[in-house]
Parts: structure tokens; sequence; C-alpha cells
């Protein structure tokens, strides 16, 4: 399948992007991780992004196509996709939708994930993010087993620069601004599917449901 997640900062979008990339084989593909693996590593499209990200403002469309771009014609992605923190305003949308038919794909359902805004502030001032993998943790409800180091690959652990509480504040009003706009654009496409839930088993069942019927009405 290829989906796209949206959903507030916290709304658990790269939670249900890593459970559902176990189930059916398709590869995450995470705007966000790309960017703080570009910084960490001190390229030149991290020098570009590292400031915004820091003050939880987007980088610009421009950037994010050209990686996007190149991301989505990789081999892996031939197995389906879930776009997790992309697009994040319209012209990424229309620019998505432009590329998309260049390569003659189609997307099969935009998730919005509706959380209400007390959960998300809990939920990003206690998360916590591996530095090598990018596993998510949180200090009250998933802790890694040794305190600062990740469970899975052993790098360090720890709050994201952007998860500053002034950051947080800001990323929120970014999303209001500039992507929750994409609900009534993926609306119109006739493409959404809106989850108003905060487990991502709830929102995983809600996905499967959709998707599954609309496999139904492929093969039909
Ligand atoms: P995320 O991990 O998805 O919350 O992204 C972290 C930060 O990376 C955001 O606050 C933005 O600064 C930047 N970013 C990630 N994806 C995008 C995008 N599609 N467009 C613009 N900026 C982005």
């Amino acid at each position: 399948m290829k989906l796209i997640l949206l959903g507030a900062p916290g709304a658990g979008k790269g939670t249900v992007a890593k459970l559902l990339t176990k189930m059916d084989g398709s590869v995450q593909i995470s705007t966000g991780d790309i960017l703080r693996g570009a910084v960490a590593a001190g390229t030149e499209l991290g020098k570009q992004a590292e400031a915004a990200m820091k003050a939880g403002d987007l980088v610009s469309d421009d950037l994010i196509m050209g990686i996007m771009e190149e991301r989505l014609k990789e081999d892996d992605c031939k197995a389906g996709y879930l776009l997790d923190g992309f697009p994040r305003t319209i012209p990424q949308a229309e620019a998505l939708k432009v590329l998309l038919e260049k390569m003659g794909e189609k997307l099969d359902c935009a998730v919005e994930i509706d959380v209400p805004r007390d959960v998300i502030l809990d939920r990003l001032t206690t998360r916590r993010t591996c530095t090598g993998c990018g596993e998510i943790y949180n200090v009250k409800s998933n802790p890694p087993a040794v305190e600062g180091k990740c469970d899975k690959c052993g790098e360090p652990v720890v709050q994201r620069d952007d998860e500053t509480e002034e950051a947080i504040s800001n990323r929120l009003n970014v999303y209001n601004d500039q992507t929750a706009p994409l609900v009534g654009f993926y609306k119109d496409e006739g493409l959404l599917l809106s989850v108003n839930a905060t487990s991502s088993d709830a929102v995983i069942d809600a996905i499967k449901e959709k998707t599954e019927r609309l496999m139904t009405v492929t093969q039909s």
C-alpha cells in the first residue's frame, strides 16, 4: 500500500508507521528522520535544514521535494511505502501528486490521526528518540531497558532539540497553519481516512479495515 500519515507532531505517525511496515513489508519514509540523519552527519542538506528544525519551523518545500524525488525512486519503495511527516504543506502535496503521476503511481489513502492537544503535549515532553535508528521511547510508558541506551541498536536515546516547550508550541502552531489544510486537500482527492484514536492499535485497525476494503474494490 502507498499511504500518507497525517497528524500533528506527537500524534503517533512514527509509531503507527513502524508497526505497519512490520506487517506488510512496506517501507517507512520519514522526512524528519532523513533530515535528522543529515544534520548528525553534517552534510550540506543538514546544514541547510538545521536552524529551521531546531526552531520547530518547516524547511523549504524545494529542499524536501529534492529529497523525496530521489527517495521515492529507490527500489525498496516498490513494495509500498508509508509517508511519515510528508507532505506538510499544500505545495508539497501538489508537487507529490505531479511526481506520482509522472512515475505512474497512485496513493491508496491519506490517514489523518487526530489526537487531543493535551495528549500530544504530554507525549512530546516525555518522548525520547534513538540517535542511531530513530526508535521512539517514552520516559513514562515505554522507557529503554537501560536508561539512555537504545534496546535495538545501543546508540544514545535522547530528547530531541525540537522537543523543548518553546519549539513544541511552535511546531503545533506550524501544524495548524500549514499542515492541517492537507486534510481538506486529501478529502477533495477522495483519499482521506480520519481516525480519532490515541492508541496505535486502534489506528492500525482502522487502516486495515479501510485498506482491505480498498483491495476488495480494486480486485472486483
Ligand atoms: P518530524 O520528525 O516529522 O516531526 O520532523 C522534524 C522537523 O523536520 C520538522 O519540525 C521540520 O523542521 C522538518 N521537516 C520534516 N519533514 C518536513 C517536511 N515535509 N517539510 C518541511 N519540513 C519538514
